[in-house]
């Protein structure tokens, strides 16, 4: 086994080596031309001492040289990846990553992100809260993105206003308006390869821009916009329950309808051309058969249109009335006393 001591020490005989010949150079005692020679293999001989010292450092390391094959994995153990931004080329810009069985120390969780997707699961080390990483770029913890996956309000309840956390892979983006959504340049495409509509069907509701970009772009106050988001969706465990039960709206007293997709309260109607439904690519027809008896309407908007029904319907028989009279009064067939079973009906009239 090569040691670091070893290394140094040829180094240091391989300087000494060098010195000497510069010392022969300017006393005249060998050529130029030698001395140029002598640099060369001198320059060969470093590099391949650095080399071996190198490959000695990496088989007598924890950390792994490449990502290992799927079954090549011993058992009982797993594979970590440190806190840096995952990347195929192990040991670049320090991402690292190594075997270890998930009891031993340090503590860790099952890892969200897609790194090494032939290997069928890995893990990271535990972190607690919001921690930075991936150089500028903090991201939530695995806990936090299960969460925020549920919640499409999510930023608005932990009252995160700068910033929106990608459904995908939990990192906290800045101005999701560079950020997030542009094609081909923003994190959405350059990281998972995903069109923003793709995006929108796999993370129903969840926000692509941030609360203070849309404060200024609405002229508004964040803590308003806030609020409105809040009370915009139900909370995960709220639209459980409302996913189970056909009458939430009524048992909780309120004129909505909640989209059980994404739990966003509507104040009118689900479906429709440009309604909500569609941005979860559904129709009314697969909504329904996902969450049968469950109200696409509120009360209040069935209510009015009944009411509007019923008074199309009278206003067409008084309608048709008036033209009834009109009718009966101003003509008549010629032998309209012969035969009483003619009647008016619109502007016809009939015999029956
Ligand atoms: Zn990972
Ligand atoms: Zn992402
Ligand atoms: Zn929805």
């Amino acid at each position: 086994m090569r040691t670091a001591d070893q290394s140094i020490k040829e180094l240091k005989e391989e300087a000494r080596k060098m010195s000497t010949l510069m010392t022969d150079v300017v006393l005249g005692v060998i050529s130029p031309k030698v001395c140029n020679a002598a640099c060369r293999a001198s320059a060969k001989r470093v590099k391949e001492i650095a080399t071996k010292d190198y490959k000695a450092r990496q088989r007598g390391s924890r950390y792994l040289v490449s990502i290992p094959k799927p079954g090549a994995v011993p058992p009982g153990m797993v594979v970590v990846h440190n806190h840096i931004r995952p990347r195929r080329h192990l040991g670049w810009q320090g991402f690292r990553a190594w075997l270890q069985s998930p009891d031993d120390p340090p503590a860790l969780v099952v890892c969200p992100c897609r790194w090494a997707p032939e290997l069928g699961g890995h893990y990271r080390v535990k972190r607690s809260g919001l921690e930075k990483c991936h150089g500028s770029v903090p991201y939530v913890s695995p806990e936090e993105l299960i969460e925020c996956r549920k919640d499409p309000a999510w930023e608005a309840r932990h009252d995160m206003i700068d910033r929106i956390v990608c459904r995908e892979c939990g990192a906290l983006l800045k101005s999701s308006n560079s950020g997030m959504a542009k094609k081909h340049t923003g994190h959405l495409w350059r990281r998972h390869r995903m069109t923003f509509k793709e995006y929108k069907l796999t993370h129903p509701g969840a926000p692509l821009y941030t609360l203070q970009l849309n404060a200024i772009r609405s002229q508004s106050k964040v803590k308003d916009l806030i609020t409105k988001r809040v009370n915009a969706f139900l909370t995960p465990d709220e639209l459980a329950a409302c996913r189970k039960n056909p009458t939430w709206e009524q048992d909780h007293g309120l004129d909505v309808v909640v989209c059980r997709v994404c739990g966003a309260k509507l104040k009118k109607i689900l479906c429709g051309g440009g309604y909500h439904l569609t941005q979860h690519g559904m129709g009314l027809k697969e909504y329904r058969a996902e969450y049968p008896n469950a109200p696409w309407r509120t009360a209040g908007t069935t209510a009015r249109h009944r009411q509007g029904m019923i008074e199309t319907r009278a206003r067409r028989t008084a309608k048709l009335a008036a033209a009834d009279r009109i009718l009966a009064a101003n003509w008549r067939p010629e032998d309209w006393d012969q035969r009483p079973q003619w009647h008016a009906l619109g502007d016809k009239l009939l015999s029956c």
